[in-house]
């Protein structure tokens, strides 16, 4: 009957409830030992004003690579070290990592960049988030102007008073603010208009139907970036991979594109070496 059913369900899930469990807090003690281990890095994917030639600066992107437990995705241990509160020692580690790469980059003679780091939902609940974010830039000698956060549309409008003031906060700092992964998660466009971002960067989901579905994700991301301009924020298209998402998105006149069609996340050497190329195009007459 349905309660003997529910029994075997139960024993059937157990083992892999278990699985889970264990994998999580294999992750929570690997996580530990990496950030006192140095083996957690940043890669740098770079964001492109249109084409290949204009790169306008990066996200920064963790990655982990664990002898023991060889590499981690952070979409596997990111919400794990959120769940164990471990997201704040990392988040400040990819700031204060984040900004000795930009002083570094500078010492190598390459010109100036900007840099987006990613934020989760326990990070924005912390009162003195800001404040401390603001010290690691101060201390190692970067303008805030050159730091920008990602809040995922989603965790954005989970509690949007909360998010506005929060905004304003940075803001007040000089960090500029990007609403990631949006147009999934549901927007009250009267928050959106008081958030005041400078960037509204669109799922990767609608720059893949670009190639899928024609006339339909074409129509929701011309829609997307004309309420953008209108509140006269920056359109950044993630995901880019083929020629004609990229071709449709620049005659929609999307302002920044991001994907693999133009760069994967580079290691730091890599992202380098393309902004000295970029310093070279720069001193070079047409
Ligand atoms: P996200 O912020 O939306 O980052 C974009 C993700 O899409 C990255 O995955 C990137 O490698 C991937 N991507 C970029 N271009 C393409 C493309 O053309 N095609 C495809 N298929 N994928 C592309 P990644 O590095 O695995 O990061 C996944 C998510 O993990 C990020 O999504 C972000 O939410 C989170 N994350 C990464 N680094 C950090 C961090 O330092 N802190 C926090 N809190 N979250 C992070
Ligand atoms: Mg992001
Ligand atoms: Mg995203
Ligand atoms: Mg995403």
């Amino acid at each position: 009957g349905a309660k003997e059913n529910g029994r075997n369900t139960f024993r059937i899930f157990e083992p892999e409830m278990t699985r889970i469990a264990m994998r999580a807090l294999s992750i929570q003690r690997g996580l530990q030992e990496a950030l006192a281990q140095g083996h957690l890095s940043l890669n740098f994917q770079p964001k492109f004003k249109g084409s290949i030639e204009k790169l306008v600066g990066a996200e920064a992107l963790i990655r982990w690579n664990d002898p023991k437990l060889g590499t981690i995705a952070p979409l596997e241990f990111i919400p794990v070290a959120e769940r164990s509160g471990q997201i704040l020692q990392i988040g400040y580690w990819v700031v204060s990592e984040t900004c000795r790469q930009l002083v570094e980059w500078e010492k190598d003679g390459l010109p100036p960049t900007k840099v987006a780091i990613n934020l989760s939902p326990h990070q924005l609940r912390q009162r003195d988030l800001v404040a401390r974010m603001r010290a690691i830039v101060d201390e190692a000698g970067i303008a805030p102007q050159r730091i920008m956060f990602e809040i995922t549309e989603s965790v954005a409008m989970q509690d949007a008073e909360k998010t506005v003031a929060m905004i304003r906060e940075f803001h007040s700092h000089g960090f500029e603010i990007a609403i990631d992964d949006f147009g999934t998660g549901y927007s009250s466009l009267a928050y959106l208009q008081q958030f005041r971002v400078k960037q509204l960067k669109i799922d990767r989901f609608f720059t893949d139907g670009l190639d899928k579905h024609g006339d339909e994700a074409y129509a929701i991301v011309s829609a997307i970036i004309a309420l953008a301009h209108s509140l006269d924020m920056d359109v950044v298209a993630e995901g880019v991979e083929t020629q004609t998402q990229l071709e449709k998105l620049n005659s929609l006149l999307c302002d920044q594109v991001q994907g693999f069609l133009l760069a994967r996340p580079l290691t730091s050497e890599a992202f380098g070496a393309l902004l000295r190329g970029r310093q070279s195009a720069v001193g070079t007459p047409a």
